[in-house]
């Protein structure tokens, strides 16, 4: 969707050049607010595009790899530069592909910024340690070097923010990269490829191909000059690629689903429970995998939090992402408004009671878009799939419970365990919370929302394998760590038999 009207065509981006994809064909990508208009068409992209992909990368590692870390970090500061000059162009262009509100995109382009600040300056770092040796005359220490080629897979909920925090921290680590985003939000993609190419990177390091996941993905995960796979999306195709890389012997780091509670105890302030739990729920449209898709609340304060709760839900105005008065946009996708109404219908099926919203929304304004009403289910039991399984979008589901270790038990009653949260005034009840909540991000007194680009990021279970990404261990994943002795003594000496 140009400013003319025009529908454009964008092209993959293969060894510093933009070129179509080998199967001549192209796929559309509707805004998910007005389903008539088309945001761009993009490449279909086969195997052998891959294949390309990732040849350039391989030949580009000898370029990339051996180049100074500070001057990989002056490229990524440059790129921080640029983005910062298109940050309203490229919070647009997340609005008018994905749906979520503006301000969330413009957060998330800050979000992006961050991560390639925090990475660029990595360049200076990326340290290895000395440690004495248990010989004379020895010096021994470890250095990090790159894994090569490692493929991006990303996912549609964070189309700029997730690449930027894979491909900083790739970068800077010295690897080439085939970058294959999520086939509904390609735009982001296209546009973060621009700005780093703008910024001097040179050909082949940053390679990117738009086309369907079954087969790209594949290709990158089999090809044996991809020593690496950073993976975001669904627990499926996480548990897949993670079998299939684990087979091959390649590093492998998956970020998934997520069934994100708050609990709210008793002596909560619900000055800030409540709007936590309302942006954690609604917040754009519940598509983040951090989202808070259940609310455990203790007895003794049940009523006067679904009070409030109703109250301030029902505050909450639907519509385009791009009308700066709207809190709640439409779902990203004709796929994710089905599988939401879906699961709406199996919690009234469960006997859930549909406390409020659940409709989908298609009159008026609404009628182009994938729009469904912020949604609260009560009376949820944790054994009901509602509770269990992951719904991504707007759709809370409340839990009561009788105590503290009741609650706790209904958090960690499911497989994943990316984020949660406790809203309590009492210190004591707050670390019993975060010593047994089984979720690697934890929040007191806060949404189970977000996380800041200098810690790290991920979950258990059935939400994450591998490293971790941001924060210090985010460099990790891109790195091997090599164990170097030198021995600097004249003649023979006498060596452990150990090993
Ligand atoms: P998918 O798993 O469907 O897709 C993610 C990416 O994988 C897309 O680029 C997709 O391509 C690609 N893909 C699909 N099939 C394969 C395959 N067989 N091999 C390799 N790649 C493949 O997830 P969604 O895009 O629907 O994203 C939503 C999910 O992401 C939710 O479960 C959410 O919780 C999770 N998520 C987790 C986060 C975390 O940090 N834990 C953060 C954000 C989201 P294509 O689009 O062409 O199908």
């Amino acid at each position: 969707m140009s400013d003319n009207n025009e529908i454009k065509t964008y092209q993959n981006y293969i060894d510093g050049a933009w070129i179509d994809s080998t199967s001549g064909q192209t796929y559309p990508v509707a805004n998910p607010a007005h389903t008539d208009q088309i945001v761009g068409n993009f490449q279909s992209s086969l195997p052998q595009d891959a294949e390309n992909a990732v040849a350039a990368a391989h030949e580009a590692t000898k370029v990339w790899g051996t180049m100074p870390a500070p001057q990989r970090g002056a490229i990524l500061f440059k790129a921080l530069e640029i983005m910062g000059c298109r940050a309203d162009e490229m919070a647009r262009a997340i609005t008018i592909e994905e749906g979520k509100p503006i301000a969330d995109a413009m957060g998330e382009v800050k979000r992006a910024m961050n991560i390639i600040e925090y990475a660029a300056g990595e360049g200076r770092r990326l340290f290895g340690y000395t440690t004495p040796s248990e010989l004379p005359d020895t010096v021994a220490y470890t250095m990090k070097r790159p894994l090569g080629v490692v493929a991006l897979i990303t996912p549609w909920n964070f189309p700029l923010a997730i690449p930027a925090w894979k491909l900083a921290p790739c970068l800077i680590a010295g690897n080439t990269v085939v970058y294959k985003p999520a086939s509904s939000t390609p735009l982001s993609a296209v546009k973060l490829v621009e700005i780093f190419e703008e910024a001097g990177l040179p050909p082949g390091v940053l390679n990117m191909i738009t086309g369907p996941g079954g087969s790209i993905g594949n290709t990158l995960v089999e090809d044996s000059r991809v020593g690496g796979i950073s993976f975001t999306g669904s627990t499926p195709v996480g548990t897949a690629i993670t079998a299939r890389a684990s087979e091959l012997l390649k590093k492998v780091q998956c970020e998934m689903g997520g069934k994100n509670a708050a609990i709210i105890l008793n002596d909560a302030d619900l000055d800030k429970a409540v709007p936590g739990v309302v942006q954690g729920a609604f917040g754009s449209t519940g598509q983040r995998c951090t989202a808070t898709s259940r609310a455990i609340v203790e007895d003794g304060i049940y009523d006067d939090f679904m009070d409030e709760l109703i109250k301030q839900t029902n505050a909450l105005t639907v519509g385009d992402g791009l009308d700066e008065t709207k809190d709640v946009a439409p779902l990203s996708s004709k796929n994710q408004l089905d599988t939401v109404l879906e699961y709406i219908g199996i919690g009234t099926e469960e006997g859930a009671r549909l406390t409020f919203g659940g409709h989908h929304l298609q009159d008026g304004e609404f009628a182009d878009g994938y729009y469904v009403e912020p949604t609260i289910f009560t009376d949820v039991k944790p054994d009901m799939r509602i509770a269990q399984e992951e719904i991504f979008g707007p759709v809370l589901s409340v839990f009561k419970a009788s105590d503290i270790t009741d609650a706790v038990n209904i958090s960690n009653s499911v497989e994943f365990g990316l984020s949660s949260s406790v809203y309590t005034r009492d210190l004591t009840r707050a670390y019993e919370y975060i010593n047994t909540a089984h979720t690697g991000m934890v929040h007191v007194n806060a949404p189970t929302l977000g996380g800041e680009v200098h810690l790290p990021f991920g979950g258990l279970g059935s939400s994450g394998i591998g490293q971790r990404e941001q924060g210090t261990e985010g460099f990790d994943f891109f790195s091997e760590t090599i164990t170097v002795y030198i021995d600097h003594s004249a003649g023979a000496k006498e060596r452990s038999r150990f090993i």
